[in-house]
């Protein structure tokens, strides 16, 4: 499944209809579900540490697989909301990093290297 593919699949799940100004209780929902299914992968992983010294099970991996998967969508809904398509996040992120890559500044900080 191509990026854009699951972006078209995830909003037909998007019990606000996939679209809204960035100021709509739309688009806040998202960014408040992003920031939340973040935390839960954060979680799951506390969990794994704290409990079995960072040995993970298989249906913990599986749990955070699903994780994973409700993060993805947030960001390709809010890609929506920004009438972005999915695939062009992607290709701008791996853009992004090659650049950084290239000029040895992978392992920097700041946000625009
Ligand atoms: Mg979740």
């Amino acid at each position: 499944m191509d990026f854009n593919q699951y972006q078209k699949e995830a909003l037909k799940t998007d019990s606000y209809g996939g679209k809204g100004e960035i100021t709509s209780l739309a688009f806040i929902n998202k960014l408040l579900g992003l920031v939340g299914e973040s935390g839960e992968v954060a979680e799951k992983f506390k969990k794994i540490y704290r409990n079995n010294n960072g040995v993970m099970s298989l249906e913990e991996k599986d749990l955070i697989i699903k994780e994973l998967g409700d993060v993805l969508w947030y960001l390709s809904v809010i890609s929506n909301y920004l009438e972005v398509p999915f695939s062009e996040v992607a290709k701008k992120n791996i853009e992004k990093l090659r650049d950084r890559l290239e000029r040895n500044v992978i392992k920097s900080a700041g946000d625009t290297r």
